[in-house]
């Protein structure tokens, strides 16, 4: 089962990708974007990481993790991610809410919760070629490898799998939401920013919920 002090684990690691793959993240934006993709999300994580640092972890359920990350992430990032996923964070905390440990299926519930909670924030349907369509796949993937009984390990690696994927699959998309959208045509061909650092994020998770 999750610990608080895991999910603390997991967001510094988190942190500590993201800062590696800031530069290629900003590069991926800047081909659609405005190339700040990279720098809002390490502002984000690192801002949530030091906020973190002063959580005493053996005080507090696992959804003050996910609700400090909200909070943070929401003051620390003006960049449309901001929102995206201090709303993310949020719906997590709240599925969490009153439980002492996540086990394998809340740690699911909270992770889907995630996914949908960007979804209804920004609006975006699949094949708009955004972190959706990283999230979304992911949702469904470890939705149904905890229906078929995996442990959690293998749900969250079924997820990294659906959401790299999914990363990939935004290349072949033309962006209709975000800055990107302006795009049309242009957008073609290459990778959203958003999807990912998706990817990234969820490659992560897997590492660290075993
Ligand atoms: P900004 O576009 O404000 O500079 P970022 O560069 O941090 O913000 O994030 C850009 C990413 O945000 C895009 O690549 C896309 O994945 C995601 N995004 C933008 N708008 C939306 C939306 N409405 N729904 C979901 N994701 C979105
Ligand atoms: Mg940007
Ligand atoms: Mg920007």
């Amino acid at each position: 089962t999750i610990t608080t002090q895991h999910l603390v684990a997991m967001f510094v690691a988190i942190a500590d990708a993201i800062e590696e793959h800031k530069d290629h993240l900003s590069e991926l934006d800047g081909v659609i974007g405005d190339a700040d993709h990279g720098v809002t999300m390490g502002i984000g994580f690192t801002a949530v990481r030091e906020a973190l640092g002063q959580l005493d972890t053996a005080e507090n359920e696992p959804a003050i993790v996910f609700n400090t990350a909200a909070k943070t992430f929401l003051n620390a990032v003006g960049a449309s991610s901001g929102p995206l996923y201090a709303t993310a964070f949020m719906r997590a905390g709240a599925a969490a809410k009153g439980k002492p440990e996540l086990d394998r299926d809340a740690m699911v519930e909270a992770f889907c919760a995630m996914a949908k909670g960007i979804q209804d924030r920004g609006k975006a349907e699949r094949g708009d070629k955004t972190m959706v369509d990283a999230w979304l796949p992911a949702a469904e993937a470890i939705g149904e490898a905890a229906e078929r009984g995996d442990d959690l390990a293998a749900c969250f690696r079924a997820a990294a799998r659906a959401a790299e994927e999914g990363a990939e699959a935004t290349k072949a998309m033309r962006a209709s939401k975000g800055r990107a959208a302006r795009l049309g045509d242009r957008s073609l061909g290459h990778i959203d920013p958003g999807a990912a650092s998706t990817a990234l994020i969820v490659g992560v998770m897997a590492t660290q919920l075993t």
